[in-house]
């Protein structure tokens, strides 16, 4: 039997976590379809789905396409005022038949266990990516984490079989022990794949959010002991919850910043639409104060002036762009243009991933691209900011450019041309900044829907013989 590991906090730590108060939070949860099967959800959120789309879901209940079974449904009271007045929220969190249709999807998307070298724990980049909790306060369908929110079984590199598991403190700080001392004595870089220091790590899961205020405090405290420069939290739960960040989370993260001032906190949102903070009046229209700025839902201000007015917190955004929640490049605009304002930066939009049952929810790459570059036309430079990413399993991939017109005398670009960038290989840091050309396909929601047109791929997107083979038919 292999011996539990310990992990002892030092002094500074120890006196940084008593001082950590954690309040208990009442998320007024309705938790799986079960409470509206049986008709005792609370009575005003009953209505949430009708009496048609109950039966409909109830039909598909312990067989292969229960939407259960591929995700849970989880809603908070906040999140369903908000969801009642608005159809792309309500896409958000209401089960459908039709997400269970076409099952086709990675069970582990982007191969992410290739990248765990401990259980809870995605190597990546110079940063490590940790899952603390397999729950949100919500869920979302089109939920990218399925597999770990789902608890289902994934097959690893080395072929065994379980469910994702979480991280766990001893064995997370053990490990950017070992793999720091390896680049120290490496001159700075790692021999075998050229990665630096694990210099940050993001709290994710699951959201970490949902998780008490001591639990949250006992990981930043260890992260920073272990030399950590930069902490991310990883959030939907200013959505879902935003009374969650209240006092005693916030003076949780003052106390940590008086701790370890040297150390960077980032948290990373995840608003999808502008429905989710904005305050709309009867006619659907967001409200506007007197001097023409949109009325924030009180409760989510609150929340994000307590962070934002926190200099030494970085507050970001990234959302993936989904059907019929976000694929509207007015809805876009607003958000990028909000958020900038209250002090929150855009840091990315994502193309769905290759999930199970990708094709309900993912939005053609190219139209992703059209619908984030109409967004932006007329904001700042400032509100600007987001890219682009999906996320190819070397690592992340910025959609740089789609064109309209043929490149000239480049046989394959006569519908013009999608222009991808390695901005991040996952394995090996070398390989940022190179690019992949493909002809255009706008029907492409994954990669495989340009295998038959790449032009040049010297970041590896592809098959290198099939890039040959297209090469040397345009040289003849
Ligand atoms: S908040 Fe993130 S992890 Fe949680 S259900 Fe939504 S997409 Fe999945």
């Amino acid at each position: 039997m292999t011996e539990k590991k310990k992990y002892t906090p030092t002094q500074r730590e120890q006196k940084f976590l008593d001082a950590v108060q954690s309040p208990k939070y009442h998320r007024d949860i309705v938790n799986g379809l079960h409470p509206f099967f049986e008709e005792n959800a609370p009575a005003e959120m009953q209505g949430f789905y009708t009496t048609g789309e109950i039966a409909a879901l109830r039909v598909l209940k312990n067989s292969d396409h229960d939407v259960e079974k591929r995700m849970p449904v989880k809603l908070t009271r906040h999140y369903f005022d908000i969801a009642k007045n608005s159809k792309p929220i309500q896409h958000i969190v209401k089960a459908t038949p039709e997400e269970t249709n076409d099952l086709v999807g990675a069970e582990d998307p982007g191969y992410q266990m290739d990248y765990s070298p401990v259980e809870g724990l995605l190597h990546k980049y110079e940063m490590g990516l940790m899952y603390v909790v397999s729950t949100c306060s919500a869920h979302c369908r089109f939920c990218y984490r399925e597999e770990l929110i789902g608890r289902k079984d994934i097959e690893r590199a080395d072929g065994t079989v379980a469910k994702k598991g979480l991280a766990k403190i001893p064995e997370i700080v053990d490990y950017i022990h070992s793999h720091n001392e390896i680049v120290a004595n490496n001159g700075g870089v790692h021999p075998e794949t050229g990665r630096e220091k694990l210099r940050e790590i993001l709290l994710s899961g699951g959201d970490p959010m949902v998780l008490a205020n001591s639990k949250i405090a006992a990981w930043l405290s260890a992260l920073a002991e272990s030399g950590i420069e930069s902490i991310r939290i990883g959030t939907k739960e200013m959505a879902f919850f935003p009374q969650r960040f209240d006092d005693a989370f916030l003076s949780m993260l003052d106390s940590f910043h008086e701790t370890y001032p040297d150390v960077g906190l980032r948290m990373i949102l995840h608003f999808n639409h502008p429905d989710e903070f904005l305050v709309k009046d009867d006619q659907g229209n967001y409200i506007v104060d007197e001097n023409g700025f949109h009325q924030w839902n009180p409760a989510t201000e609150k929340a994000m002036k307590g962070l934002v007015s926190r200099g030494w917190v970085s507050v970001e955004n990234q959302s993936p762009i989904i059907k019929k929640i976000n694929d509207n490049s007015d809805a876009l605009r607003i958000m990028q243009r909000d958020l900038k304002r209250v002090g929150a930066e855009n840091h990315y939009f994502f193309c769905g991933r290759d999930i199970v049952a990708h094709r309900t929810f993912n939005v053609p790459i190219e139209t992703a691209w059209k619908i984030l570059n109409d967004s932006q036309k007329g904001l700042s430079g400032v509100e600007t900011h987001a890219r682009l990413s999906i996320t190819h399993y070397r690592g992340k991939t910025e959609v740089s450019a789609v064109t309209s017109e043929p490149i000239p005398g480049l046989a394959g670009s006569e519908n013009g041309v999608i222009i991808f960038k390695l901005l991040r290989n996952a394995a090996d840091a070398r390989h940022r900044g190179k690019v992949c050309i493909v002809g255009r396909n706008p029907d492409a929601i994954w990669f495989d829907g340009y295998e038959d047109r790449v032009l040049f791929d010297e970041a590896g997107l592809f098959d290198y013989a099939r890039v040959k083979e297209v090469q040397t038919v345009s040289e003849e």
